[in-house]
C-alpha cells in the first residue's frame, strides 16, 4: 500500500510551484495568501504564467516583481511567442532581466482563438519555443525551462516529432523540461525513456496537478494533451457537491502519484497550484517537506 512509504527524510526532494497572474484585487489577495503559505516550504522557484497572446503581460510582470521585492522566493517568468514580433518578445525578456529575473519558462503558446485552432507564427515572430529559447540565450545566462508532453502534444503527429521538438529546445539552450500534467506514471516513465534514447539528458520534471475540481480537469484535459483515466473519474464520482471529501480524495490521489514517482527515482516536482495552497501544502508535507520558519532574531527574542 503506497502510503506506507517513508517520506523523503534526506532532503533530496525539490519542488517548484506555478501560479497564474490574478485578474482582480480579490484574486490577488488570494494569490498572496497562497504565496505566503507556500513560501516557507522553500521551493526551488515559483513560476508565473503568461496569458494567451501576451494578454497578461503587465499582470505577469507585476506578479513577478512582487515576488522579487516582497518575498525570498525565486521567480521564473513564463513567456510565449504568440502574436508578437521578435523585437517585442526580446523587449519583454530584457525588461524581466532588468528587473532581476534569472529564470524563464519558454513556450510557443496557443493561438489567441484558443486551443485547437491552427497555430500561425507571427510573420516577424519566433516560430516556436526552440527559437524563443535561442533568443533568450542570446540575452543572458538564464535558467530556461521548456514544456514536455508525456502523452505528446495534441499537435504532434507522433512521439518522434514530439521528442524531436524537445531536442530542438534543448539544443537551443533549455536547461530543464517541465511536463504537462498526467495521471498515469507509466506514461511519464516511458516518455523519459524515449527522451533519453534520443540523447536528451536535461531533467524532465513531472508537473503535478492536484485536482481541485474534477469536472474542470476532465473538461480541459484532452485539449491540454492529457487523458483522465477511468479509475480517476471513479474516485471523484459523486463528489461534486461534497467539497470536503473531494479535497481529501484529491490530496490522497496526488500524494499517491508523487510517492509512486519518488519510488521510481524522481526527486523534482513542479506543482500546478491553481493559486491555491492547501492541497499542495498537504502533499508536500506528506513527502517530508516541512515549513522552515524564519530564524528568530536573537535581539527580539531577548526583548
Ligand atoms: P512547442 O514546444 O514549440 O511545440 C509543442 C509540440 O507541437 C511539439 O512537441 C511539436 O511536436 C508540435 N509542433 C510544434 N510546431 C510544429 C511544427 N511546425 N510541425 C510539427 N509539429 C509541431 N501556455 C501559455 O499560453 N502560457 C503559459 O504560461 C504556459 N505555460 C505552460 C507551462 C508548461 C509547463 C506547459 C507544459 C505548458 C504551458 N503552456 C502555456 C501551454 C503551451 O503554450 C501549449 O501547450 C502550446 O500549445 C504549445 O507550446 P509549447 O511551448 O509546448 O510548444
Amino acid at each position: 500500500f503506497r502510503f506506507s512509504r517513508r517520506p523523503d527524510m534526506g532532503g533530496r526532494i525539490r519542488v517548484s510551484f506555478e501560479f497564474f497572474p490574478p485578474k482582480t484585487d480579490e484574486m490577488e489577495e488570494k494569490l498572496w495568501q497562497t504565496v505566503t503559505r507556500l513560501e516557507p516550504l522553500g521551493p526551488r522557484f515559483v513560476s508565473v504564467t503568461y496569458g494567451a497572446g501576451g494578454s497578461t503581460r503587465e499582470r505577469t510582470a507585476r506578479t513577478v516583481r512582487r515576488i522579487l521585492t516582497e518575498t525570498r522566493l525565486t521567480p521564473a517568468a513564463h513567456m510565449t511567442c504568440v502574436d508578437a514580433t521578435r523585437d517585442q518578445v526580446d523587449q519583454v525578456v530584457a525588461e524581466f532581466a532588468e528587473m532581476g529575473v534569472k529564470r524563464f519558462v519558454a513556450l510557443r503558446g496557443d493561438p489567441a482563438e484558443g486551443v485547437g485552432a491552427r497555430y500561425r507564427p507571427h510573420p516577424e515572430g519566433y516560430a516556436n519555443a526552440a527559437e524563443l529559447v535561442g533568443a533568450m540565450r542570446a540575452v543572458g545566462d538564464f535558467d530556461i525551462s521548456v514544456s514536455a508532453y508525456p502523452e505528446k502534444h495534441p499537435e504532434s503527429p507522433d512521439f518522434a516529432t514530439d521528442i524531436d521538438m524537445l531536442k530542438r529546445k534543448v539544443d537551443s539552450g533549455a536547461t530543464r523540461a517541465i511536463t504537462q500534467f498526467f495521471f498515469d506514471n507509466d506514461l511519464y516513465e516511458r516518455y523519459v525513456e524515449r527522451a533519453r534514447r534520443a540523447g536528451i539528458y536535461i531533467p524532465i520534471v513531472p508537473g503535478v496537478l492536484p485536482v481541485h475540481n474534477f469536472s474542470q480537469v476532465a473538461n480541459f484535459s484532452s485539449r491540454a494533451g492529457a487523458h483522465v483515466p477511468a479509475w480517476l473519474a471513479e474516485r471523484f464520482d459523486g463528489l461534486q457537491k461534497d467539497p470536503q471529501t473531494h479535497a481529501l480524495v484529491a490530496s490522497a490521489v496526488a500524494a499517491e502519484q508523487v510517492m509512486d514517482l519518488m519510488e521510481r527515482g524522481v526527486e523534482d516536482f513542479h506543482f500546478y497550484t491553481m493559486n491555491r495552497a492547501d492541497l499542495v501544502f498537504a502533499i508536500c508535507h506528506m513527502i517530508g517537506i516541512r515549513a522552515h520558519e524564519p530564524a528568530v532574531d536573537a535581539g527580539s527574542a531577548a526583548a
